[in-house]
């Protein structure tokens, strides 16, 4: 059974035509790779399957029901979309307890998220000073707060050093591994193949190849 399912999401901006009959599913267990070059309309995927953007046409459903119908998100899926978005001011400890506890979560789960993206030494210091491959990490630490079953990352590899790479690779191997649906988007084909189980390849709003991995490699 499929955990997202969107299903022919058209979405215009403008003259723009970011979405154009968006269709695919996301099974769990599965790392799905999102791919396609910058604004084929990954983004907006994500911001219309977590009602930060509203469809034109279609929907787009998360274990069965639209995001906006869920009363705890951070429990159901857990996304990171932007990793600018930390206040800088706050320290990355602060702000995933600010975020727990507008959630209802128990503080405890932020100090093991913390330890999750290996961040628990820098906890402490605000965020004004973090790279962005830190603030990738409490991006995804954040994601991670309510142990959902679905898992959204846009670009999640931006800005983390190749030790980093080789650490998010693991992660959500190991994510998709304890039975989570998992949709990771790129711009890169070659930051995904040796990741994901399945590809959605998009381009100008729509899918141009939903396949397997396996089903890729082929034996000369
Ligand atoms: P991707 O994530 O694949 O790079 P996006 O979903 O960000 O693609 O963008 C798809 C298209 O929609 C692009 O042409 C982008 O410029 C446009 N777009 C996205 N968001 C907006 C917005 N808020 N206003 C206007 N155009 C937008
Ligand atoms: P990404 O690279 O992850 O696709 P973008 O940098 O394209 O993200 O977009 C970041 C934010 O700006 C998003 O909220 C997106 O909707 C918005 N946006 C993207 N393109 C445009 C645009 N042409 N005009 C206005 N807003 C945009």
């Amino acid at each position: 059974q499929a955990t997202i399912e969107v299903n022919g999401l058209r979405k215009r901006f403008g003259r723009t035509m970011a979405l154009d009959g968006m269709s695919f599913t996301v099974s769990p267990g599965q790392v799905t790779g999102f791919v396609g070059p910058n604004g084929a309309g990954k983004s907006t995927t994500m911001r219309v399957i977590l009602g930060l953007d509203a469809a034109d046409e279609g929907h787009a459903l998360v274990g069965g029901r639209p995001y906006t119908s869920l009363r705890t998100p951070l429990s159901h899926v857990g996304a990171l979309l932007d990793a600018g978005a930390l206040q800088p001011g706050r320290t990355a400890r602060n702000h995933l307890l600010w975020l727990a506890h507008s959630q209802g979560l128990h503080g405890r789960r932020v100090d093991e998220v913390l330890e999750l993206v290996g961040m628990s030494s820098a906890a402490r210091r605000r965020a004004g000073g973090f790279s962005l491959g830190m603030r990738q990490r409490i991006g995804i630490a954040a994601a991670l707060l309510g142990d959902p079953p679905v898992l959204m990352l846009d670009e999640p590899v931006n800005g983390l050093d190749p030790e980093g790479i080789v650490w998010m690779r693991g992660l959500l191997r190991s994510l998709a591994d304890e039975g989570r649906a998992v949709l990771v988007s790129s711009h890169l084909m070659s930051e995904l193949e040796d990741t994901a189980d399945h590809l959605v390849v998009v381009g100008r709003g729509r899918v141009i190849a939903d396949t397997g991995v396996a089903e890729l490699i082929t034996t000369a």
